[in-house]
């Protein structure tokens, strides 16, 4: 595997800022690659350092096997395409997609053909006599995607680019990105505060905290064993019960109750996870706790389900597979039951503020 990008300890301070902390990591070619984390945590100025718009204050970045430390922008073979679409207005959707290519020398049937090839990618056959203004906004970051990837570059770069879009053109535009990656194999670096959004789109995912990287790895990796409660909090909804390791496999809950699971080395006070999907309603899993059921919320596909235990409150998905659910009412008491695999241990005390 031959990686595009390589961050060796890179730091970015802004007068006391510390808004980059100290990243090392190697996105490999070909991948789709995000930063996901909270506002405030450093992936814009990641991602402006790689571009070229900020240099870091220690640190070394690489693209392909050259530094490009002090490198201008327009010297990095990187495009970006940020939040707002920046679309020359007075220019056609063809011009505006054009405008790189012909500052390089490139006219005449070549040119056509690249922008044509470029605007069928993207959807967009038939709109080059256009101007930005005729475009919905979805068109035009359409737009704003061809031109960043007319000219091929090695990598690019996406800063929180559906966030103008309302849900469901967000969600078409999720698929449409990914299939676009695909098909060009450029290494995609994307940006989001959204879970979901990286979680649909990456291959792997660089969950930021604080200015540094709290966990690498796949979504599935992410999701299912957390390393952090801050990231099992992220991603999805989890339960989480205080406890201390009290041999291989085995937590001992606050109530004296034992569960069993993967310690992953972990020692002493640990939080016992476990999805709320992975719970089943009734004794068939080797982890079992009873209690009270305190809400029950129907939601379409489940219902959501919240009990009370001796050790705390755990919110169940009762998967609604008869007709009208079937979940038990509040006040029922239940006995809930999960595997031992579906159970991830994080440190307690480790989520950062
Ligand atoms: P994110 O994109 O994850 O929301 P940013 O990378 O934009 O986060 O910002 C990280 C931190 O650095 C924030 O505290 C932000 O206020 C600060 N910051 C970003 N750019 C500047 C700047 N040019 N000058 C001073 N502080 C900045
Ligand atoms: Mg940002």
């Amino acid at each position: 595997m031959s990686s595009d990008i390589r961050l060796e300890n890179v730091t970015k301070r802004f007068q006391d800022v510390v808004a980059v902390d100290g990243i090392s990591l190697d996105i490999e070619s070909g991948q789709f690659y995000a930063f996901l984390g909270p506002s405030g945590c450093g992936k814009t100025t990641t991602l402006r350092m790689i571009g070229g718009f900020e240099e870091p204050s220690e640190g070394t970045i690489y693209l392909g096997d050259r530094t490009v430390t002090g490198l201008p922008p327009y010297k990095r073979d990187v495009n970006t395409v940020f939040q707002s679409y920046a679309l020359f207005p007075h220019l056609s959707i063809r011009d505006n997609v054009a405008f790189g290519l012909k500052r390089k020398g490139v006219k005449g049937a070549d040119l056509r053909g690249r922008v044509d090839e470029m605007l069928d990618v993207v959807g967009l056959h038939g709109y080059g006599g256009r101007k930005p203004r005729q475009l919905s906004g979805g068109q035009q970051q359409r737009v704003a995607l061809a031109r960043a990837l007319v000219n091929r570059p090695r990598v690019l770069l996406l800063d929180e680019p559906l966030g103008a879009l309302d849900l469901k053109l967000r969600k078409e535009m999720q698929l449409e990105l990914k299939r676009i990656q695909h098909d060009m194999g450029i290494t995609f670096v994307h940006v989001t505060h959204d879970q979901e959004e990286a979680m649909t789109m990456a291959d792997t995912i660089a969950v930021m905290n604080g200015g540094r990287i709290e966990q690498l790895g796949t979504p599935a990796d992410l999701y299912e064993q957390p390393r952090t409660a801050f990231v099992a909090g992220f991603l999805g909804k989890s339960n989480l019960l205080d406890g201390t390791v009290s041999g291989d496999g085995v937590v001992r809950l606050l109530d004296g109750s034992e569960l069993r699971t993967r310690t992953n080395g972990n020692r002493g006070p640990v939080s016992i996870g476990v999805r709320p999907e992975k719970i089943r309603l009734g004794d068939a899993g080797v982890n079992r706790l009873s209690g009270t059921v305190k809400e029950s919320a129907y939601i379409g596909v489940a219902t959501e389900v919240v009990v009370a235990t001796p050790v705390g409150e755990l919110t169940v998905f009762h998967q609604n597979v008869e007709a009208g659910g079937g979940a038990p009412a509040p006040g029922s008491q239940v006995t809930l039951s999960w595997a031992s695999e579906a159970t991830f241990v994080v440190d307690r005390g480790e989520e950062t503020e």
